[in-house]
């Protein structure tokens, strides 16, 4: 069953299908944590199959990712940065995290998967940007904080001329004009974002892109108690 929505949905996406046995046994990994904690409410084979990796993988029709410097920011149990990876090995991936267990759970699928360059970090994205400003192609995040938080977060991360891309519901225009101020004191630039439909299914989401235009100014990103309580 989940086989053949990924084949089908890859298949849609034009993306290679030789990789479903890995993702397959990633979700069976998935399954089996999450009786023992909490890493996703989405337990179904087909939906994991479709809002899970057809979710993340449609990012790969949208954006070039090819031999790109990625960092998943808040990715939880992989997502959208572990189907990237594993559906375009040429991506160099660092997944952060600030939850050690989800962590150590993505240590475990990637030694078991066998994919290589791809770091798993326990952090805080804000701190974890002190020692790595700006040495990232593309920052990518999904379901982590509202942008003008995650801009902070994600921004300093990127490389200039480099993408941060954010997965976003379509119901998201107000948040968009929310922004705009953070992005531009970040650095960035608000291109127009492009809306998708996870492929086998009615599901509309957004993917909000910033262009880092130029360096993120030093005091940024600043604590997190900052970040939350005054929003840029
Ligand atoms: N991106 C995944 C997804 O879409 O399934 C996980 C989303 S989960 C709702 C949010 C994750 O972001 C959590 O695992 C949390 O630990 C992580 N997180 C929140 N703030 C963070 C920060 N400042 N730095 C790193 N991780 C963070």
């Amino acid at each position: 069953m989940m086989e053949a929505i990924l084949r089908q949905g890859l298949a849609e996406l034009s993306l290679p299908t030789g990789t479903i046995p890995k993702l397959v046994r990633y979700a069976e990994l998935l399954a089996e944590k999450n009786k023992v904690m909490n890493l996703t409410a989405i337990t179904d084979p087909a939906e994991v199959a479709r809002l899970h990796f057809l979710d993340s993988a449609a990012l790969l029709a949208l954006s070039d990712f090819q031999g790109k410097r990625v960092v998943d920011v808040g990715t939880g149990a992989g997502f959208p940065g572990l189907p990237l990876r594993i559906l375009q090995p040429s991506i160099r991936l660092t997944l952060l995290d600030a939850q050690r267990k989800r962590v150590d759970f993505l240590c475990q699928v990637c030694a078991e998967l066998g994919l290589e360059d791809t770091a798993c970090i326990h952090t805080r994205a804000e701190e974890f940007a002190q020692a790595h400003r700006e040495s990232f192609d593309v920052a990518v995040s999904r379901a982590v904080a509202a942008l003008p938080v995650l801009a902070e977060l994600c921004l300093p991360l990127v490389a200039p001329e480099g993408k941060f891309l954010a997965m976003k519901s379509v119901d998201t225009q107000e948040e968009l004009e929310s922004a705009q101020r953070a992005v531009t004191l970040l650095g960035g630039r608000l291109e127009p974002p492009l809306d998708y439909a996870i492929p086998g299914t009615e599901i509309r989401h957004r993917l909000v892109i910033i262009t880092k235009i130029r360096e993120t100014p030093k005091k940024y990103p600043r604590i997190f108690a900052k970040i939350k309580k005054n929003p840029l």
